[in-house]
């Protein structure tokens, strides 16, 4: 059992605060009770909302399939449960890593021994004549999710989506199941390519096709226009005057990091930390979408926007802020639903570039593991249709042994014998 922390000039109910009430957030107050920890700990959440988890706002609960239990990472009596006081509706406005403090939306303020920083990501926007107009969203809340569903439901609206990354072509493929009539714009000649390929993009781009999806590529917006405040028509780059009853920009992300650049720690995309997730500052930690974390089996930094990153980064914070030896070694992971495609991918991205591609299955059924070989070791490895192998394409990275390409290609033999 951890003894409550405290230091010399703090009384001995000073323990630990969390800024943000995400994945990470919730992950890490999860981990510090688990671990034994018995002081304070404070989330303090932006958003009136018991900390929720993102991905089905895309998927199941924007189809009306899931509901909000399928948000909630814990459930919402365990923070009164557990002692653990949620601030919701509450934003952290600075922080001051000499003071120990934390400065609140009202006010007020909050000592800690030790702070995490897990304020997530927010999405990235375009200057673009006639975003303000009614009828265009982003997307990253419950409370997006929420408008877009009514929007959706019934279906025969025209949508323009102006971004063909995961969180796009997710909406795109929910938007149409539910009746809608997409258009995507992406600056890629291939959806996805830049992070599976050309090759695997076409995969998910032609189930979009065939499930009625139209794509503009390249292709960006360069105005969206309107009538009497609400918009009607999205202008391409390519000359193109698409008619838009909704229009959702989602083109990226941005870590929040004003708190952290003017608390003085070093932000290099994103907060930078340490392979257990130490800031600059000493006693502050990051973790999640807004952490850039040096990986130890790379030796790089990466920032990862992925659920599980947020998972594991949770835990490492909490058990790093408790004085343990922990960091975050996990192969980065990430999954995807896109009408009948399910995909899971794990590895590591920025090695897959100069790798060879190799396919075990069949690209043309959609159900297929494709294999990222550079050096002849695998590193990235990315199962579609395909279920139950993420912990062997796991044990195949890790191991590092030399593959021989023409067995991995072959469904006959055992993944685990190769
Ligand atoms: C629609 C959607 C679908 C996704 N689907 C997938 C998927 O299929 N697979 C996958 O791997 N990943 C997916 N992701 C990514 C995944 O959800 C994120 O990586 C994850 O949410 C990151 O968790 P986090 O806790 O770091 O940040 P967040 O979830 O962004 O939470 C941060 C919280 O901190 C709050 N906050 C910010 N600043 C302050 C402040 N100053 N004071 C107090 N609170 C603050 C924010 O309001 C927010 O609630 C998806 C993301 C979205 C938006």
């Amino acid at each position: 059992m951890n003894e409550p922390l405290s230091t010399s000039a703090h009384s001995p109910a000073v323990g630990m605060v969390i800024i943000g009430g995400g994945l990470a957030a919730a992950t890490a107050a999860e981990t510090l009770r688990k671990e034994g920890y018995a002081g304070t700990v404070t989330i303090i959440a932006e958003e009136s909302e018991t900390p929720y988890q993102r991905p089905p706002l895309s998927k199941g609960f924007l189809a009306g399939k899931e509901g909000e239990d399928a948000l909630l990472p814990l459930p919402a009596s365990w923070y009164a449960e557990n002692n653990v006081t949620l601030m919701t509706g509450t934003a952290a406005t600075a922080l001051d890593p000499q003071a120990h403090t934390v400065t609140l939306d009202d006010g007020t303020t909050l000592p800690y021994a030790k702070a995490l920083i897990a304020t997530g990501a927010a999405p990235r926007h375009i200057p673009l004549p006639g975003v303000e107009l009614k009828g265009v969203y982003t997307f990253r809340t419950k409370a997006d999710s929420v408008a877009l569903k009514s929007e959706f439901t019934g279906g025969g609206k025209n949508v323009v989506m102006i971004g063909s990354g995961w969180i796009g072509m997710e909406i795109a493929a929910t938007a149409t199941e539910l009746g809608n009539h997409v258009t995507l714009l992406g600056l890629e000649e291939v959806p996805l390519s830049a992070a599976i390929g050309t090759e695997l993009g076409t995969v998910f781009t032609n189930r979009h096709k065939e499930a009625g999806v139209k794509f503009v590529l390249p292709a960006s917006a360069t105005e969206i226009q309107g009538s009497n405040g609400v918009v009607t028509h999205v202008l391409t780059t390519t000359g193109v005057r698409l008619p838009a009853d909704i229009v959702i920009v989602a083109v990226g992300v941005i870590p929040n990091i004003a708190l952290a650049r003017e608390a003085g720690l070093t932000i290099n995309n994103g907060i930078e930390v340490t392979a257990g997730l130490q800031t600059s500052a000493p006693d502050v930690f990051a973790a999640g979408d807004v952490a850039n974390a040096m990986h130890p089996v790379t030796g790089s930094f990466a920032r990862s926007e992925h659920w599980a990153n947020a998972i594991a980064a949770g835990k490492v914070a909490a058990r790093s802020m408790l004085g343990q030896d922990a960091m975050l070694d996990d192969i980065p992971y990430f999954y995807t639903d896109q009408f009948d495609l399910g995909m899971e991918y794990s590895g590591f991205g920025a090695l897959t570039k100069d790798a060879e591609l190799v396919i075990r299955g069949s690209l043309e059924k959609r159900e297929f593991i494709a294999f990222w070989v550079l050096d002849g070791r695998v590193v990235a490895g990315m199962n579609v249709n395909m279920w139950d192998v993420q912990d062997t394409i796991k044990e195949l990275i890790s191991s590092q042994r030399n593959i021989d390409t023409l067995k991995l290609a072959d469904p006959q033999t055992p993944l685990e014998a190769i």
